[in-house]
């Protein structure tokens, strides 16, 4: 075999090299070391004995202004740039928990959650997901938006930590609770003292979820509460867990039927949670199944503002643009490694970026990640202006996990052997993709939500 011959096969070898090539060849393996050398911060210091450590560089923890933030290659319309106050402090502080990105990456290996860090969010004052909370860090929504976009880009299990605490738990009790229950609740929740979850999903209702079939049955000064929830972040070991439940109380006609939320401590007897092993997403946090077997509470532990399922709904709508952000922060981690790799990467005696077809490629994933910012900055502007509509969440949720998808498939693609290392962070980022594609409603069901909303009817059922 001719060394031109190796080479349109795609495995050119040293021994198949003509003198020609072998020079070439050693030409491009000190480009590729110069390169890599040049490269900031390419990580080689904690180099693996066994191989040359990283090819992707990890995120700059101490990036404090907005271009270091995010650079323009990543940011071609500026629509970041000028950020500032304390929509950049809230960035730039999200952005200084890239000093755990070994930590998350070993988690993700071991599928151990790392609960210390909902500790450490909370001591930076970063799960208060754009709520208002006395004392604490008051965030527009695009400020909110910056630091689950953040998170995420860092690691995905990191972003649903927030979202799971701050997004949902803390959200429902913040909406939907009594002064006694806020007053309870919040601020171990907002600091990270007590980990929280949302319980919503069952084995037998997730995208139907309407229809959950745990109860609540009133019993003189206790609800009753009896059924199974699966899928719950926080659900196991942790301290508290805000149950959607059916309520089963005849004296109340109003509310006999409905669906509302109640303050379930995971303490109480009856209440039984297993974490679900064998996940290839979000492996550095953990889901539950829960089996509630007559779990009795306090009748104050209802929450008062929940009386049907279109207050549960209300919730998930505010934290649904969360996840287009999520989604935005993941995209941005693997279109920033595929091009770092292309550029330092040497093939064919040329560095990736040089072939055409590599920059259409790059071009292609930039103007995709360039609609999910735009799709972020004006959620973002009408959730300000008070005049967001549910459907318009569902739109910026299915199309920026699905772009998401489409970005790190690219990825991954472009960083050849190297793209399934996890210590390139691109493969991890690509499997945690896969959990925002399904959580908080499916890319289907989403979709679904605009189908109605443009068609006037609905094809759920
Ligand atoms: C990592 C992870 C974390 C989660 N965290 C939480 C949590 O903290 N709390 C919580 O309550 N839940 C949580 N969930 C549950 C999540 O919200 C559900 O998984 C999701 O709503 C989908 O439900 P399902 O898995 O039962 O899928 P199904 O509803 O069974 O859907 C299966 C497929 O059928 C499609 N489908 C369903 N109905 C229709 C229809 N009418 N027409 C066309 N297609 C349809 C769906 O789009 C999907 O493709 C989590 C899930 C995951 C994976």
């Amino acid at each position: 075999m001719t060394s031109t011959d190796a080479m349109n096969e795609g495995f050119a070898t040293p021994a198949d090299a003509t003198p020609a090539d072998a020079t070439r060849a050693d030409g491009a393996s000190e480009a590729a070391e110069s390169a890599r050398e040049a490269a900031p911060d390419s990580g080689a210091e904690s180099a693996a004995p066994l191989g040359p450590g990283p090819v992707v560089s990890r995120p700059d923890a101490a990036a404090a202004t907005a271009a270091e933030l995010l650079p323009r290659t990543a940011d071609h319309f500026a629509l970041f740039q000028d950020i500032t106050g304390e929509e950049l402090d809230a960035w730039a502080t999200a952005r200084s928990l890239a000093s755990e990105i070994d930590r998350l990456a070993e988690a993700w290996d071991k599928a151990d959650y790392p609960t210390e860090l909902i500790g450490r969010l909370g001591e930076l004052d970063l799960l208060t997901d754009g709520l208002e909370v006395p004392g604490h860090r008051a965030l527009s929504p695009l400020g909110a938006g910056l630091v689950n976009m953040e998170l995420s880009r860092i690691d995905g299990s990191l972003g649903t930590m927030v979202g799971v605490q701050g997004g949902l738990a803390l959200r429902s009790i913040v909406m939907l609770g009594s002064e006694e229950q806020k007053q309870r609740w919040v601020e171990p929740i907002v600091t990270g003292t007590e980990f929280a979850a949302f319980a919503l999903t069952e084995p037998d209702h997730g995208s139907d979820s309407v229809s959950l079939e745990t109860v609540a049955r009133r019993d003189g000064d206790s609800w009753v509460l009896t059924g199974e929830k699966r899928w719950i972040g926080n659900g196991a070991n942790c301290q508290l867990s805000v149950v959607w439940a059916r309520v089963d109380d005849e004296t109340q006609p109003e509310l006999h039927g409905q669906v509302s939320g109640f303050l379930v401590e995971q303490h109480l007897p009856g209440y039984e949670a297993e974490v679900i092993t064998g996940k290839v997403a979000l492996r550095a946090i953990h889901q539950a199944h829960i089996r509630l077997a007559d779990v009795r509470i306090p009748l104050d532990a209802r929450l008062p503002g929940a009386r049907s399922f279109k207050d549960t709904s209300a919730v998930l709508f505010a934290t649904r643009a969360g996840v287009a952000w999520g989604a935005l922060g993941h995209a941005t981690a693997c279109y920033e490694a595929a091009l770092e790799h292309a550029t330092t990467r040497i093939q064919f005696g040329r560095p990736l970026a040089k072939a055409q077809h590599v920059q259409v490629r790059l071009s292609n994933m930039l103007q995709t990640l360039t609609s999910m910012q735009l799709y972020c900055v004006r959620l973002a502007e009408l959730e300000a202006a008070g005049a967001i509509r549910p459907e318009q969440a569902s739109l910026a949720k299915v199309h920026n996990t699905r772009a998401a998808r489409e970005i790190a498939a690219d990825a991954r693609d472009l960083l050849g052997g190297s793209g399934i290392l996890l210590e390139n962070r691109v493969a991890r980022h690509k499997a945690d993709i896969e959990a925002l594609h399904t959580y908080e409603g499916t890319d289907t069901m989403q979709s679904l939500i605009v189908g109605r909303s443009i068609s006037g009817t609905s094809a759920f059922a």
